[in-house]
């Protein structure tokens, strides 16, 4: 499943880069540039270099890496997954425009799109993804771009790109990926016609659950665009996020696929036992989206969710019993994680509204780990019991 970008494989390139040369006596691994400035030529403002700007060393080589792992031109980290995703729009969309934007998305962005926007006078319609010719039934003149997550958070909903982006083309739109459940080895959005790709890198990229950051991909004009909004909304990371992310990256490639495999196993495990209603994992045969996942991902993914047969009831105790798989938001990382949606992304919702978007009570979200199989599923075992 390692992709190939011209003779470099995914996982080399996460490792080495592209082209980039090590001569006698340099550290093999990145030093950490841990300065916000640096000594400026006289007479001139040409290079200047500031951590905000995103020029620094560990900036740098952190965004060529990205780029090439998502086969973009450019790419710029800032300082969480929701700057990105405000960067990004920001950089697309003036007062007066209109965003398409799917209505399953991670509800840090739907606040952001349905609350903030409204005040830049940025118009958001939100889509049912699943509703025939929804996208263009909303287009208005004014729409500027679209806006899509997939695998969806966290039903891990998959969407069709092709057809998106065949109407993005059409009207001259620019479609924009949230692809973080995916990460560059699963999915790689602009090899299907994405225009713009973005990571909350918190997730899969860093992996550990030990740095804030967010990507944006694109274009290198686009990106430069990207990067006037990241320096007047002050969102760019400190150099030790940067240098951490850089470290993640070299592992990213072994961590997803195990991943994978982690999360298929645990998905058809769940799917044979009567304490689980049903299991959400775009790799079993009876997810809707089975068929789209199989054409589409090079691996389908480490994420998964659950339905307690106990409902809403039946998950504190699930909880409680639990001893590997830890209770705490995030996703991605090497620890498996378990949260519930209704006290976390979707808490702001009644109970109604989330089973209307098929999140219903006693629903969990499981970010399976790297640790092995058999151990968090003698895990999930014991505190089914
Ligand atoms: N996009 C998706 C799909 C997410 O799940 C999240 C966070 O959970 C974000 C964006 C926001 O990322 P961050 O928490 O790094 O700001």
């Amino acid at each position: 499943m390692t992709r190939k970008k011209g003779s470099l494989s995914l996982s080399t390139l996460a490792i080495h880069g592209g082209g980039e040369t090590r001569r006698a006596g340099d550290p093999v691994v990145a030093p950490l540039v841990q300065s916000v400035n640096y000594v400026q030529e006289v007479g001139t403002g040409a290079g200047l270099k500031y951590t905000r700007y995103g020029n620094t060393p560990n900036a740098e080589r952190v965004q060529r890496r990205i780029a090439m792992l998502e086969g973009a031109e450019a790419s710029l980290v800032l300082s969480s997954g929701m700057g990105a995703t405000a960067c990004a729009m920001l950089a697309l969309l003036r007062p007066g425009d209109h965003l398409l934007a799917s209505a399953f998305i991670y509800g840090g962005t739907h606040r952001l799109f349905t609350e903030e926007f409204s005040r830049h006078g940025i118009d958001v319609t939100l889509v049912d993804p699943l509703e025939h010719r929804a996208w263009r039934n909303k287009l208005r003149k004014e729409t500027r771009a679209i806006f899509v997550e997939s695998p969806v958070n966290p039903t891990c909903r998959l969407l069709d790109l092709k057809p998106i982006s065949y109407l993005a083309k059409e009207a001259g739109l620019a479609l924009v990926v949230d692809s973080t459940f995916a990460s560059p080895v699963n999915f790689r959005p602009i090899e299907h016609g994405a225009d713009v790709v973005i990571h909350s890198a918190t997730k899969y990229l860093n992996g550990h659950h030990d740095v804030l950051s967010g990507v944006v991909a694109g274009t290198e004009s686009y990106i430069q665009e990207v990067l006037q909004k990241e320096m007047v909304w002050g969102q760019t990371p400190d150099p030790f996020a940067l240098w951490l992310l850089e470290r993640g990256l070299k592992t990213l490639d072994v961590r997803v696929r195990r991943q994978n495999e982690n999360a298929l196993r645990i998905a058809q495990w769940c799917a044979e036992r009567k304490e689980i209603k049903r299991v959400h994992y775009p790799g079993l045969p009876s997810h809707p989206d089975h068929k789209i996942a199989r054409a589409t991902l090079d691996g389908f993914g480490g994420m998964l969710a659950i339905e307690l047969s106990g409902g809403g009831r039946a998950t504190d105790k699930f909880l409680r019993r639990l001893k590997l798989v830890t209770h705490a938001a995030n996703l991605g990382g090497v620890d498996s994680l378990v949260c519930e949606p209704r006290y976390t992304s979707h808490a702001a919702m009644t109970s109604e509204a989330r089973a209307a978007i098929g999140i219903p009570d006693g629903f969990l979200r499981l970010s399976i780990g790297i640790e092995d199989a058999d151990d968090l599923i003698a895990d999930i075992e014991q505190a089914l019991k």
